[in-house]
């Protein structure tokens, strides 16, 4: 896509989301030129599925641009990850959570990370249920190498946000009830949800960090 495309949707973007809100630009598939078409455009954060995309994005991009993860994160790209990424959105399950903090210690890092939950209870989706979420995060927070900065969540695919408002609620749900259980070392600072088509319900449910990808760059091809 041509720079001033992506210029007037991120500025689109930025006028219209309220200014607590963070932007994700959910870059999977795009070049570094497009990648910094929207930086330039005042993007401050770049989300990637693929952290080997990341390591190339990040070396055309300064120092103040902030790098999430928030694809899939297998264990054995976790050690790369750590060192890339300044916040992994995607944790569900103890066990990769185990690795990215035996991982971020040997580097001397503390690596922030969200809890993606399956809001919509889908078979074959990333995530932990929300009736598991107290214990996983009363075990994360024994962690020392990772800290817990809130909760990420797809919901279903659908073409009609407003199909996926009440899962949007039950996570924001989950969001204040852990907030409340006042575990150390826990915070629920940010809560990811909303992409392209349901970043404005989302942001109305209380979201506060939404990723966006075909509204920034267009489709994919
Ligand atoms: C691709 C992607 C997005 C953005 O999706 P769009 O519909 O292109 O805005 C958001 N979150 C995740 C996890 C993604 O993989």
């Amino acid at each position: 896509m041509s720079v001033n495309f992506i210029k007037v949707n991120v500025e689109k973007l930025l006028r219209e989301i309220p200014r607590e809100v963070g932007l994700v630009a959910a870059a999977k598939t795009r070049t570094p030129e497009e990648v910094k078409a929207a930086v330039d455009a005042g993007i401050r954060i770049i989300g990637e599925n693929y952290v080997q995309e990341a390591l190339q994005v990040r070396s055309h991009m300064s120092r103040d641009i902030s790098f999430h993860f928030i694809g899939h994160l297998q264990k054995n790209k976790v050690k790369k990850a750590v060192e890339v990424f300044d916040l992994i959105e995607t944790v569900d399950s103890v066990e990769i959570a185990s690795e990215i903090d035996k991982r971020s210690r040997n580097i001397s890092k503390v690596m922030p990370v969200l809890v993606e939950v399956n809001s919509a209870r889908e078979i074959n989706k990333n995530g932990i249920m929300a009736e598991d979420a107290e214990g996983i995060m009363r075990r994360l927070a024994e962690l020392s190498g990772i800290r817990v900065m809130g909760l990420m969540t797809m919901g279903p695919l659908d073409p009609d946000p407003e199909n996926i408002r009440p899962f949007f609620k039950e996570t924001k749900k989950l969001f204040d009830h852990i907030a409340s259980l006042g575990i150390p070392q826990v915070q629920m600072r940010w809560l990811s949800m909303g992409m392209s088509d349901s970043y404005r319900v989302a942001i109305e449910e209380g979201s506060n960090l939404v990723r966006v990808g075909t509204g920034i760059f267009g489709e994919r091809t």
